[in-house]
Order: structure tokens, then sequence, then C-alpha cells
């Protein structure tokens, strides 16, 4: 297949990102394209490299032609004749965001991200820093924290609590700036103990928290069993839901990223807990295997489900083709069965 940039979209600010949009969706609804082309006599020198670099980012490359459809607006694109439409249904709310305050992030700017997720039809778009890389330093991802109380005491005696002042700052000149369309949040894991790794001063001034279970305290991967595991996993799950958070992150994740058995014996009861919680469940594709069956309870059991791009680079924001797919494998394939069931905000 060969997948075509029309004019109107390489002639677009958004060219890069489009044409990275473009490749996404021709790979997840048509298949992978053996090559892009791109039309002759609108290119200059640099924007033809520029979109060279994006093919090649995702191991494709590029041929200029003097004949490529055309399309009425820059977002669209078209896989051998057939167009593919790289605006959003209306509706959508992308729940779950990095900032460049994230250790994990990989170059995404906050303003551009939302700028982007606008223009591709985003209704509103939710930044949801890790509240640990607000509060610790560069090597927070080794996750020690979790066990230092002294670093943890250190990192909330701090007057800015480390770089989460610098973060409500941030946030604090850039609402008026987006309005109501962008919402700010954290995403919040546990210490040891169970404690909600965000300090006393800390939950309040955001429009919602989400919890994540990215580590367990207590846990020695390399000699737990698996039995042993589910438990201490649905213990946190069950400590997350008792704080106050609208949403739980990428629920399974947990085991696949450890290359254990996710605990399908567990769907329902998670189900039970989310719904018994009010807490909705997070639909996210970033580098996660899918649980579909675990979406199909939480729709049994009446829990919202919530869309996360949990974008860690500019280009991601407003990547929600793949939520749309699961959420029309999950039946809810129109604007009316998604608004009963999927978070809005
Ligand atoms: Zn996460
Ligand atoms: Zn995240």
């Amino acid at each position: 297949m060969e997948l075509y940039l029309p004019k109107s979209l390489v002639e677009s600010p958004w060219a890069i990102y489009l044409a990275d949009k473009a490749i996404k969706k021709a790979r997840l609804c048509v298949g992978r394209p053996d090559r892009v082309i791109l039309p002759q006599g609108c290119l200059d020198q640099q924007m033809y490299y520029r979109l060279m670099n994006e093919a090649a980012l995702n191991g494709l490359r590029c041929e200029v032609r003097a004949t490529v459809p055309e399309a009425t607006t820059a977002f669209m694109a078209f896989a051998d004749a057939e167009p593919l439409e790289l605006q959003l249904p209306p509706g959508l709310c992308d729940c779950h965001a990095h900032t460049q305050f994230a250790y994990c992030g990989r170059g995404i700017d906050l303003l551009d991200a939302a700028a982007l997720s606008q223009a591709v039809g985003v209704q509103t778009q939710c930044f949801t820093e890790h509240a640990f890389a607000l509060y610790f330093g560069s090597d927070a991802l080794k996750f020690k924290w979790q066990n230092d109380e002294a670093e943890v005491a250190r990192a909330w005696a701090d007057p800015n609590h480390v770089r989460m002042k610098p973060y409500r700052e941030l946030i604090a000149a850039v609402r008026p700036l987006l309005g109501d369309r962008v919402r700010f949040g954290l995403e919040v894991d546990l210490l040891k103990d169970g404690k909600f790794c965000l300090a006393p001063e800390d939950y309040e001034g955001w429009d919602y928290l989400i919890g994540a279970v990215h580590e367990i305290a207590d846990v020695d991967i390399k000699t737990i069993s698996d039995a042993e595991l589910e438990k201490k996993w649905l213990r946190d799950v069950e400590t997350l839901l008792a704080q106050p958070i609208r949403i739980l992150a990428h629920p399974f994740r947990y085991f696949p990223w450890y290359k254990r058995p996710v605990p399908r014996h567990l769907y329902k009861p998670v189900a039970k807990l989310l719904k018994q919680a009010g807490v909705a469940a997070e639909i996210n594709h970033h580098k996660n295997a899918f649980e579909l069956d675990f979406f199909v309870e939480c729709l049994s059991e009446g829990v919202q489900l919530s869309l996360g791009t949990d974008a860690h680079v500019t280009r991601q924001a407003g990547d929600l083709w793949p939520h749309l797919q699961t959420l029309e494998a999950l039946g809810l394939d129109t604007a009316e069965k998604r608004a009963a069931h999927v978070l809005s905000l």
C-alpha cells in the first residue's frame, strides 16, 4: 500500500505531525504502507527533508510524484485510493498525557501538544504529570523513593516541593491562555504501607487525579510467586481506590510489563471495585498489551471508561484512533453510545 500525503496536508503547519498520524492510522486500519508519496512542486527542500525524516522514524521511505490525490482539508491522507480521515469524531477526551516535567517524556511540550490535540479534534485535553517526577530527582523511575521515607520527607519539606511548584506555576500561567478545553491533574502512585504519594498541600488545585500502580513497594519481583504478586497488586488497587482519584490508569499493565501472566480471574472483582469507588477504567494503548475482556466486564458492571493517550512525545497528542477501535470492539460505535459510557471532561 502506498500512503499519499496531499498538497493540503504537506502545506499545513501541522504537516510533520499529520504525516506521523497518517502513517499510524494507515497501519492500524489498512496495513503497513510500503512508502510515503509526497506531491511534486509544493515542498521546499527543508519541509521535504523533515517529512522524509518523519517517514524514516516510522521505518518508511519517501518518494515524490507528480500525481497525488487532492484533498479538501489538511486532515486527510490516502491509503492507495482510499481516503484516510485524520480528524477525530467529536466528543472524545484525552484524560492522560504527560508534559516536559516527565522524566520518561521524550520531547513533549505542553503547549504544542495541546494545540495539536485541538487541531485533530480532541474535545478536552488533560495533562496528568507523574507526582513522583515532580517530587524526586531524575532517577525517580527507579522507584527507590517508594521505600525511602527520608527522601519523601525531604521533598515535602522543600518550599517548592522540588518541581511541584514550577509545574503548578506553569499551569497557572497557561490556564487562561488555553481555556476550559485543557485540564490539569496528576498521576499518583502509592508509597510503602499504602500511603498516597501526595503531600497534604498538594491534594488541592487539580481538575482531577488519576491513580496508577507502576511498582509495588514490598514486592521483590525476582522472587515473588504469581499468586502472592496478584494479592499485593490487588491490595494496592484497593488502596488507590480509597484515594480521591477519578481514573485508574492502565489497570492491568503491571503484569505484562513484568512478564507475568495477567490474572484474568480478577477482571470482574476489579470492575466491581471500580464501580463501588465510582472510578473510571482507563483505555490506554501506550506500550500496552491489551485486555479487551476486562473492559467488557467494566461495561457490564456499569463502570465508566476513560481514554488516555499517555502521550510522552508531542506527536502522540491526539492519538485516539486505537482507543476508538477498542470502543468499537466493545460495541460503542456511535457518539451516543460513547457519551453514555466514556468519561467526558
Ligand atoms: Zn502510568
Ligand atoms: Zn502516564
